[in-house]
């Protein structure tokens, strides 16, 4: 056996479970990391306070004195937990997060020194971080970048660095980062909201857009990772043939969990909570060694820092229990691949889940109002919903069987389905009657409060209502949530105005708000009809009736990120101040720069491991039987011929396959050369779809008959097997 697959193999087999301090009661430890409200209470003098909590409901301004006053309570509480460094803590868009740290401590005298920290620091910082993706906003004169302080989003302590979550802006004011606009759109879906709820209850002045993130992962050991340079340089498995048995018996799914992954989940779960990441569920997912955590939902900026948070810490935990966590959507081919289910809602201030059917006629109007809206706003931009999800890695999973399709449709159960029908026929044109509204009103005031048959169960479908929020399933287990998040409350915030000017116009003309709610209603399920799904969203016939529907079906991603560009893109982003077009394109032209870099390095890694590990492995296996064959020759004489016969055979397959294995390498060598010299970003990207990543699946396709073919001593790297059931 390969030295390095030996070591591997031998290195796992010798683990043993790593606890941690056990902790009794999780409630004791939960936010005990974050600078929260309480804290703020016990640390800040009264008015400052006040301040800083009508900053956070409200978006306020904080003044300098106060941010003084905050910084410097930071400051204390941060030290007494051990900090001795703090960082502003931002999401370029890179997808990662970025820190840069420095340290509390400034001399202020021959051998002198004091902490300091003051409100100049926490609100604003001149990271320069000129190497993060920009998409050319940063070229012009002025390419200063600078983090401000998110104050909605609680500071936290890592190790010894105290965190603050900023935003990460350009010196002319462009995001270069996700936050910004997720709070702008939030803000917008704030705003939209309040102005429909204010038909229902005039009590309602505050609408948060919730989040739920699902977040699937595999664990796989260190030493076998570090054995297979895909991984390491892709976070996927670009060669190996499938093992024998895969997750047919799913005997993985929900099963008890080994002792070392659950050592290594405590630990984080343990830490998670530490930062006040609510983290409650854990269980096995479907493929072996893949599992999935998920919080219960919060405010959505704050959840999806939270998801960031978890990613970051999830890989650093993983370390200290030898695992490396794959994030990757698809790591293994012919296994399920990895998603990150964003379930959203919207809920006001006086406790309402705007999309949770009520108890009444008049509640159920208003769930129906925006549970309608959503649909409608799902139909209109279900192509721009599509490119936020798209990626060179959410490629391998789309669609592959076991992930929601590329085509976006909205699942909504059978008896909401009927709801619908039944506004469509029944709300009646011209003047209603009392007794048309009341008969009207009783049919909505039979939508019960939990959905029987709902939810949940249509696995098959990327949007699906689940009972009393929407779960948005094709979003990508590395993905930045908020990518789906800016457009998901855009779009929504878009809608409901336009909703809300259409229900005025009917009052105006005459219509009761009733009357003119419902009868808006009625236009909508009628106009957004075909992006309601109820069947199976994993079939070849869906893919046909959708077509026939005239849905679009975006297959990869550089067709997903076209969708940027279109003018309507733009202006809807621009009249809701979201993004500029040129934040708009810059945008776009990042993520089709990662998706050329992505593919192109897979690319040159499956060159790398073709040439240098498997064809020398395969000549070396090839010379034995050729040995093997000589020696017949010479002890059996004219015997030899049947004696070799499979030696023989073996042979030439061998060669059959090293052949065309290295002749497509070659030509995808070529055509990655014709792809760099395309000057237009996605025509080029468009290239490396079409024309360099064809070449991956034939590749493997040898790579793996080879692997089937020699000696499984001689094979250079861990095979899937190992990687995936060795306990
Ligand atoms: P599953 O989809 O795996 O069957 P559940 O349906 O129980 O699991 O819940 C999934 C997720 O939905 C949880 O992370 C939970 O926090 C989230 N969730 C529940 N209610 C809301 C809501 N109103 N807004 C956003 N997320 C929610
Ligand atoms: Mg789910």
């Amino acid at each position: 056996m390969s030295s390095i697959r030996k070591q591997a193999y031998q290195d796992v087999l010798h683990r043993t479970p790593k606890h941690s301090e056990p902790v009794t009661r999780i409630s004791e430890i939960f936010g005990e990391n974050v600078f929260h409200l309480e804290v703020m209470r016990e640390y800040l003098p009264e008015e400052a306070y006040k301040s800083i909590k009508e900053a956070i409901n409200t978006g306020a301004r904080i003044d300098r004195r106060i941010a003084d006053q905050v910084a410097s309570a930071m400051k204390d509480w941060a030290i007494s937990k051990g900090a001795t460094h703090y960082t502003h803590w931002f999401q370029p868009l890179t997808g990662a997060t970025a820190e840069k740290h420095d340290a509390f401590f400034k001399p202020v005298g021959p051998g002198r020194a004091i902490e300091r920290f003051d409100g100049d620091l926490l609100v604003q910082q001149e990271p320069d971080a000129s190497s993060f993706p920009n998409g050319g906003i940063r070229n012009t004169f002025e390419a200063r970048g600078y983090t401000a302080w998110d104050p909605s989003s609680p500071a936290f302590v890592i190790g010894r660095t105290l965190c603050i979550p900023t935003i990460f802006i350009s010196y002319t004011g462009e995001a270069l980062d996700f936050k910004m606009p997720l709070l702008k759109a939030l803000h917008e879906v704030d705003k939209a909201a309040v102005d429909v709820c204010q038909y229902f209850d005039k009590n309602v002045n505050k609408v948060i857009a919730t989040l739920g993130w699902e977040q699937e992962y595999f664990l796989i050991d260190k030493a076998l990772y570090n054995a297979r340079p895909d991984l390491q340089m892709t976070g996927r498995v670009l060669f190996g043939h499938s093992p024998a048995k895969g997750q047919q018996l799913d005997d993985h799914y929900f099963g008890s969990i080994p002792e070392r992954a659950v050592a290594f989940m405590r630990e984080f779960e343990n830490e998670a909570i530490r930062l006040g990441i609510p983290v409650t569920t854990r269980h096995n997912e479907v493929a072996p060694n893949q599992f999935e955590c998920a919080p219960i939902f919060e405010e959505c900026n704050l959840a999806n820092d939270h998801n960031q948070l978890l990613m970051d810490l999830l890989e650093k935990i993983a370390r200290k229990h030898d695992f490396r966590v794959l994030l990757h959507e698809k790591p293994f081919a012919g296994l399920n691949g990895s998603g990150k289910h964003n379930n959203w809602s919207l809920s006001t201030n006086t406790g309402v889940n705007l999309l949770a059917p009520g108890k009444n006629p008049k509640s159920n109007l208003q769930f129906l109002t925006f549970f309608v809206n959503t649909i409608k706003a799902i139909h209109d931009n279900a192509d721009l919903l599509r490119a936020a999800i798209a990626s060179a890695s959410n490629d391998h999973r789309l669609g592959a069987n076991e992930a929601p399709p590329a085509i976006i449709s909205a699942f909504i159960g059978s008896q909401l389905t009927k709801a619908l029908d039944d506004l469509e026929e029944n709300v009646k044109a011209g003047k209603m009657t009392p007794e048309d509204k009341t008969e009207l009103k009783l049919n909505i005031g039979k939508i019960p409060q939990i959905l029987l048959d709902n939810t949940d169960r249509n696995r098959t479908s990327p949007f699906a209502f689940t009972g009393n929020k929407f779960e948005f399933r094709a979003v990508g287990s590395m993905a930045n949530c908020s990518q789906s998040m800016i457009v998901l409350n855009t779009i929504m915030a878009n809608q409901l105005r336009l909703f809300k000017a259409s229900v005025d116009a009917r009052i105006e003309a005459g219509d009761s708000k009733d009357e003119a709610i419902l009868k808006e209603l009625q236009v909508l399920i009628k106009e957004s009809k075909k992006i309601r799904f109820e069947g199976n969203g994993y079939g070849d016939e869906w893919v046909a009736e959708a077509e026939q529907r005239g849905l679009s079906n975006l297959k990869d991603t550089p067709r997903a990120l076209a969708v940027w560009e279109r003018p309507e893109t733009i202006k809807l982003f621009e009249d809701l101040n979201i993004f500029s077009e040129r934040e708009v394109l810059a945008r776009q032209e990042i993520e089709f720069e990662s998706y050329i870099m992505r593919v192109q390095i897979e690319a040159r890694m499956i060159n790398d491991l073709a040439q240098n590990h498997i064809i020398p492995a395969v000549i070396n296996y090839q010379n034995k039987l050729i040995k093997n064959i000589q020696g017949l020759n010479d002890v059996l004489g004219a015997d030899a011929a049947e004696a070799s016969k499979v030696q023989l055979g073996m042979v030439k397959e061998i060669s059959m396959h090293l052949n065309k294995m290295k002749a497509l390498c070659d030509e995808m060598l070529e055509a990655r050369k014709v792809a760099n010299n395309i000057a237009n970003i996605g025509d080029k990207a468009t290239a490396y779809c079409d024309t360099v990543k064809v070449f991956f699946d034939q590749i493997r396709y040898h790579a793996d008959k080879l692997e089937m073919l020699v000696d499984d001593e001689l094979w250079p790297f861990p095979k899937l097997r190992e990687m995936l059931f060795t306990k």
